[in-house]
């Protein structure tokens, strides 16, 4: 049996360079070549989990078949590589220093100052090995957040360090940086690498390959002198263009050979070249459409599309497997009033209520759920989504006056969507929710069963409500089904007005599991049916 390599990537000069892209692709690659790989997040901050985080600090927060609430980057990690992770692929600085405090109370370090070193990068170390040894991965890519020279990272790097001595040809390192192009002087600029890598080796981590990110390509000039400033070899200073999709990434990146340079580092057979023929086919598709489409995707949460990281996500696959443009318009609820809510709504062909907490934007929302009902445009809502809807055919068509979720109005007179059973005594914020995957039951005939094409199916969760079964014939004689359920708790997973032309919601969360190359079935369906042919 092989031993499990580890392949750590690192970030220098700025955020945002994309390692979890770079993480990915060359994951992607190496799977191509039949190798058994997962790749890992490291997150430098305090929070056990970005569970409590709210989403403008940190984006999407992505939840896992085992419910765990985690960086969107593991979100990347399975649609491109069609795997799933769980609570183990991603860790915090938080959740590392829980573990090690909790082992002090126990007593396991009787006697001993506890201390950064070595007691929280041993933690750091097992928290990598483990991933390697329990699923007897070829390769643990672990991606550490933050950039290098941030205080909060220097426990990571400094496990790096002691992994790279301990484990030798066993471990890799690659630095991504930003090689920045200066307009006045013409000329891209290698200095931020320079002491990027300088950083790193004060910390006594040699990079093995470089990745260097660039608005223009680098030129043999360039690359020989990263290479000479940096004790790299020529070959592994590789260039990371911009380009028009995350999606080309991994296409690139095996232009530049980096999963090659990667196995041969490693002493690892080359196996099969890879050709991602169906990821090609997906791309194909993605660069030529044939058809046209405009959905409103309506949250609160609009000023940074990372808060919507896996719906957005989800759009471009589903796009791609109709061969359609979407033209995603990102609405802000709080600015829909019933003075303007059918004017900015009317160009939609479909409308996408988007998952949330707090009343804020909420009334927004029930307004785009009565829009998209009584002008018959298509409707997708999505947990919150879904009870928007709920309450909005409770107000509108039930004539529940004033109907609303105990969430926004503890009082109301008709709760319809009310506090699950389970959360009543709940009173910690951190990973308390209804998480993770649970099995529905979809009923023959819908519109949920047509996208499926079968009856039982397991989605993920992330809520602490649900609907409020007590009104469950009302809704049913009025026109308003559901269409899945919970086969353990009936609980109520999807809602949908079969009279409409396509009005589905879902308490579950069908963008945590599309892929690249299988795209969710109910975003597939949704885009369809925005489609004028
Ligand atoms: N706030 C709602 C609940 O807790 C919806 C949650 C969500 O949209 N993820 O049930």
């Amino acid at each position: 049996m092989n031993t499990t390599k580890y392949i750590f990537v690192t970030g220098g000069v700025t955020s945002s360079l994309g390692k979890g892209i770079i993480s990915a692709s060359l994951a992607k690659l190496l799977q191509a070549r039949g190798y058994k790989v997962t790749i890992q997040k490291l997150d430098p901050y305090i929070n056990i989990d970005p569970g409590t985080l709210n989403p403008y600090e940190h984006g999407e927060c992505y939840v896992t078949e085992d419910g765990a609430e985690t960086d969107l980057d593991l979100g990347h990690y399975e649609r491109f590589l069609d795997i799933t992770t769980s609570q183990s692929n991603n860790v915090t600085t938080g959740r590392i220093y829980q573990n090690v405090i909790n082992k002090e109370r126990r007593g396991d370090f009787l006697g001993k100052t506890v201390q950064i070193i070595p007691h929280i990068t041993d933690e750091i170390k097992r928290c990598i090995k483990l991933l390697g040894t329990k699923n007897k991965f070829d390769f643990v890519i672990t991606e550490i957040g933050g950039t290098v020279g941030d205080i909060e990272s220097l426990p990571y790097i400094e496990a790096l360090r002691q992994l790279k001595w301990e484990m030798g040809k066993n471990v890799l390192s690659i630095h991504l940086t930003l090689v920045p192009f200066l307009h006045a002087a013409g000329e891209l600029k290698t200095k931020p690498t320079q002491h990027s890598v300088k950083m790193l080796l004060e910390s006594g981590v040699q990079p093995d390959i470089l990745v260097l990110r660039t608005e223009h390509p680098l030129g043999k000039d360039i690359r020989r002198k990263v290479s000479l400033f940096c004790n790299v070899d020529t070959d592994s200073v590789i260039e990371s263009k911009d380009v028009s999709t995350i999606y080309e990434v991994p296409i690139l990146m095996q232009e530049e050979k980096l999963d090659e340079i990667v196995l041969k580092k490693l002493g690892m057979s080359l196996k099969e070249q890879p050709k991602l023929e169906p990821w090609r086919e997906f791309l194909k598709k993605l660069k030529n459409p044939r058809f046209k489409t405009t959905i409103g995707l309506v949250g609160k949460y609009t000023e940074l599309a990372d808060a919507y990281k896996s719906i957005i996500e989800s759009f471009i696959h589903a796009g791609s497997a109709n061969e359609c443009e979407i033209d995603l318009k990102l609405i802000n609820s709080e600015n829909l009033n019933a003075e303007n809510f059918e004017s900015k709504l009317s160009k939609l062909k479909g409308i996408l209520i988007a998952p949330g907490f707090g009343h804020r934007g909420i009334e927004g929302k029930i307004l785009a759920a009565k829009y998209a009902r009584e002008k018959n445009i298509p409707f997708l809502g999505i947990c919150l989504g879904m009870q928007c809807a709920v309450i909005e055919f409770a107000r509108n068509v039930l004539g529940f006056e004033n109907a609303n979720s105990t969430e926004m109005n503890r009082t109301t007179e008709y709760p319809v969507i009310d506090l699950m059973e389970d959360q009543k005594g709940v009173v910690e914020k951190g990973g308390t929710m209804r998480l993770g995957g649970y099995e529905c039951l979809v009923k023959k005939g819908s519109k949920a069963y047509s996208a499926y094409g079968k009856n039982m199916v397991t989605e993920r969760h992330r809520h602490r409500y649900e609907f409020n079964n007590a009104y469950f014939e009302e809704f049913e004689k009025a026109g308003m089904i559901a269409t899945g359920l919970n086969p353990d708790t009936g609980l109520v997973e999807i809602m949908e007005i079969p009279k409409h032309k396509w009005f589905v919601g879902v308490q579950f969360h069908p963008e945590y599991s599309s892929r690249v190359i299988k795209p969710h079935p109910l975003f597939v369906s949704f885009v369809k049916s925005t489609i004028e042919k």
